[in-house]
């Protein structure tokens, strides 16, 4: 498959597809590597995986550069998701020697548990932070003892493919970390149905997360899923509305609004409204839509044409369109950040629809139960944000809000040291932080009896 660079539509290199009976053999040869990585010792495993951070590290630029050619992302954002999965890998190196089981009082013996790996995991991961997603995986998965198929996303495996180079480099033995590009129907669907696939961890459409669980079903295979959202930025009038206003481009445009954590829907108070849209104005207006290899640059070019096309059609001709922001034209597959918002801007497809560009509706609220009941009327349930200056308010808010990720006062969503995942169709499991070693381990419970 060719590469197309989406900022200047050149062909980058071209990369061979895995076929089934490839998927099959990489399966056959993870499950013998298993049997062995499985057996290294907790302090081994977490020297090795030391080692592979500290390869990533060394190798930052490449990587970063690698990301800005194949998926156009701003340099700067690149190097942050290169250390991104440095930083996981780091964290999750402490595991293999914190992996402690339970002691359980019985009578008549000893009562003890186990986080087991469970065997070869399928790792199947999106376009849009190829980097970050594949570490968010990877790293929990090895050091619970498992070993890794990585299927990266067809427009993206670069970054996935150098990255397995250095696990190698490090001393990770051979197979226990595969990278396999290949297309989703094809490779993704085989690793979902093959018998001695243990796990799937999927980030990418609600749509094919859905298909997913049903492959997985026949064989009872563990599934976690990070799937699609359509979070809400939520604005009270008492809140730090220049700050609000300031940040709320960042939240919904930032990778060009390729995120899953995207706020796109923005809810602001209604006697605040004027005010915000004031404020918002020039904030959109400033956002940096240019060159990923500027350093200046905030935002890039969309992945493909095609997705263009689609975020295209979101956007209504007329007065709908509050606010159009500025992006390059010519070679590249620009689009501008673009804000919605007046009469009748609930009945568009992107109020409730993910748009995956950027794109972001603004809709008036009047109070708090007014603003719980349409933040939450989504099937998804990701992230959001809650702007307020009443601490009271700021946690029945967060308590109310549907979602698995909520920040107030503040557009953070994802530190890799707490759990991240979604509510609804937005998700199941969890990811990152303490929980993710359980999403990549079955317990074993063991008595020992002390009768004579
Ligand atoms: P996608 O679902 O089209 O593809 C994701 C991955 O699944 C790719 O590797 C693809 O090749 C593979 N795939 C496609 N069809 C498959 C099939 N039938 N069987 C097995 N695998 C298959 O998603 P995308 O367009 O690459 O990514 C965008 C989506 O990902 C958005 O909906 C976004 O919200 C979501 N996302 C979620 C999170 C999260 O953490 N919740 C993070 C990033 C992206």
């Amino acid at each position: 498959m060719d590469l197309v660079n989406p900022a200047t539509e050149e062909i980058i290199t071209s990369v061979a597809m895995a076929s089934v009976p490839e998927t099959d053999l990489a399966v056959r040869r993870a499950r013998r590597a298993f049997d062995g990585w499985r057996r290294v010792s907790p302090g081994d495993r977490a020297r090795l995986l030391r080692r592979f951070a500290e390869l990533v590290d060394d190798h930052a630029g490449e990587l970063a550069g690698l990301e800005v050619a194949e998926a156009g992302h701003p340099v700067a954002q690149a190097r942050w998701e290169a250390g991104n999965l440095r930083d996981v890998l780091h964290y999750y190196s402490a595991a293999p020697e914190r992996l402690t089981g339970r002691q359980i009082p019985v009578p008549g013996g000893l009562d003890v548990t186990f986080h087991e790996p469970l065997g070869v995991v399928g790792l199947i991961v999106p376009w849009n932070f190829p980097m970050p997603i594949l570490g968010w995986g990877l790293a929990p998965a090895l050091a619970a003892g498992n070993t890794v198929i990585v299927k990266p996303a067809e427009a993206t495996p670069l970054t996935a493919l150098r990255v397995g180079e250095l696990a190698l480099e490090a001393g990770l033995p051979a197979d226990v970390v595969t990278v396999l590009p290949g297309e989703g129907p094809v490779v993704g669907r085989r690793l979902a149905e093959h018998p001695d696939v243990a796990k799937i961890a999927f980030t990418g459409s609600t749509r094919v997360g859905r298909e997913l669980m049903a492959a997985c079903a026949a064989g009872v295979k563990r599934l976690t899923l990070e799937l699609g959202g359509k979070s809400a930025n939520i604005v009270f009038a008492d809140a730090d509305l220049e700050k609000a206003a300031a940040t709320a481009p960042g939240a919904v445009f930032d990778n060009a609004g390729q995120d899953c954590c995207a706020r796109s829907r923005i809810l602001v108070q209604r006697p605040a409204y004027d005010r915000f849209m004031e404020l918002l104005e020039p904030a959109v207006q400033a956002v940096a839509v240019g060159d990923p290899l500027d350093e200046g640059t905030q935002v890039g070019p969309l992945i493909t044409g095609a997705h263009r096309a689609r975020v295209a059609g979101y956007v209504p001709d007329g007065p709908l369109v509050a606010i159009r922001g500025r992006a390059p034209s010519g070679k590249g597959f620009w689009y501008p950040p673009t804000v919605l918002a007046g009469d009748g801007v609930t009945d568009l497809p992107a109020w409730r629809e993910e748009v995956f560009g950027p794109v972001a509706v603004v809709v008036p609220f009047e109070d708090e139960a007014d603003a719980v009941r349409i933040a939450n009327d989504t099937p998804y349930g990701l992230s959001g944000s809650i702007w307020t200056r009443d601490v009271g308010r700021a946690f029945r808010m967060s308590r109310a809000v549907e979602a698995g990720n909520l920040s107030v006062n503040s557009h953070s969503s994802v530190r890799f040291w707490t759990p991240f995942g979604g509510f609804k169709q937005s998700g199941l499991g969890r990811e990152l932080g303490p929980d993710a070693l359980a999403a990549f381990t079955d317990t074993k419970n063991v008595f020992v009896s002390t009768e004579e």
